[in-house]
């Protein structure tokens, strides 16, 4: 429906229940484009620069384990934070860990919560369909059809001017104060996880260029490799893998992005189950964030923690 059409007084009231929203206004389409640009190039220059730097001199320890720790910790943040928990409430937990989560997730540089759990219930709305947030089904046939498709789905939907409506999507966390809060301070956190490295760094080697390197490995490339993955579970995850679940879209389970996805490539089976906290339904299919999870558990840190039954798994199998 194109809203122009609509009669003034009732714009607003429609605005609500459209899917997304373009944006019109010639200032913020710039801002957001620069926003866009920003996040998927420069970590791209911080890897470039990175790798340029580390084939002269190698890569510390210092800085391997400030890549290691804030890759876990945003990582998780997207995986455990934006996804199991703020989009698909699949457990419950403390305000102060659900902060936590939300702000170590707002880390990873791929928006801010709000805006990412819109973008991710759109994509399980129309999975697949017209309307998906990001689906690699939709640019046409054969080999450069699955071309334009795999980009957009990996990159090319972070510069589409209409956005996901988070009235519509994420109504829930609009109105939650804790995460409203977490949201609006968002470039907050995206630069705590670029200061933090750089200053551990710095602090470690006493040295301007431990700084520099730090900022480079636990800020950039961290970054970069946590965007890359997120992402491959949006294009690799819905094109090529296996299918042991009936779902009403073409998602895939990849073996290969379990480890690197935290979890996140069983994405057939979470497709199948969106509500299920744990994405590995067999001992076999790593899942850090489902282990995670199980320990927290334990700990008592979370509760209500939904898992499938073995009557429900086995009413969707495939075969
Ligand atoms: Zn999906
Ligand atoms: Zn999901």
């Amino acid at each position: 429906m194109n809203i122009n059409n609509v009669e003034p007084a009732k714009q607003s009231v429609v605005a609500h229940y459209q899917p997304k929203i373009t944006i019109d206004s010639s200032s913020l389409s710039t801002l957001y484009r620069i926003h866009a640009y920003g996040i998927v190039v420069l970590p791209i220059i911080g890897l470039i620069t990175a790798v340029l730097l580390a084939l002269n001199f190698g890569i510390s320890p210092i800085d391997f384990s400030l890549f290691l720790i804030l890759w876990l910790l945003s990582g998780l943040g997207i995986e455990v934070g934006f996804h199991r928990y703020l989009s698909h409430r699949s457990f419950q937990t403390s305000t102060p860990i659900r902060v936590l989560l939300a702000i170590f997730g707002s880390m990873a540089g791929q928006g801010p919560p709000i805006y990412w759990v819109a973008n991710h219930r759109r994509h399980h709305q129309y999975s697949d369909v017209i309307g998906d947030t990001h689906s690699p089904h939709l640019h046409g046939q054969g080999f450069w059809g699955r071309i334009q498709g795999l980009w957009y789905a990996h990159f090319g939907w972070i510069f589409d001017l209409e956005l996901t409506n988070t009235y519509l999507f994420a109504k829930d966390l609009l109105r939650d104060g804790a995460i409203a809060k977490v949201n609006q301070y968002y470039y907050v956190w995206v630069f705590l996880g670029l200061a933090l490295p750089a200053v551990v760094g710095g602090i470690l080697t006493g040295s301007i260029i431990g700084l520099f390197t730090g900022f480079l490995w636990g800020g950039l490339v961290r970054m970069f490799v946590v965007h890359q993955t997120t992402y491959a579970v949006n294009s690799i995850c819905h094109l090529y893998g296996n299918r042991p679940f009936k779902s009403l879209d073409q998602s895939t389970n990849n073996f290969w992005l379990a480890i690197p996805t935290l979890g996140g490539s069983w994405h057939n089976n979470h497709h199948a189950f969106p509500d299920s906290a744990i994405n590995g339904l067999k001992w076999w299919q790593v899942d850090l964030s489902g282990w995670l999870l199980k320990a927290m558990k334990t700990l008592g840190l979370i509760w209500d923690v939904k898992t499938i039954s073995l009557e429900r798994i086995e009413a969707k199998k495939t075969a």
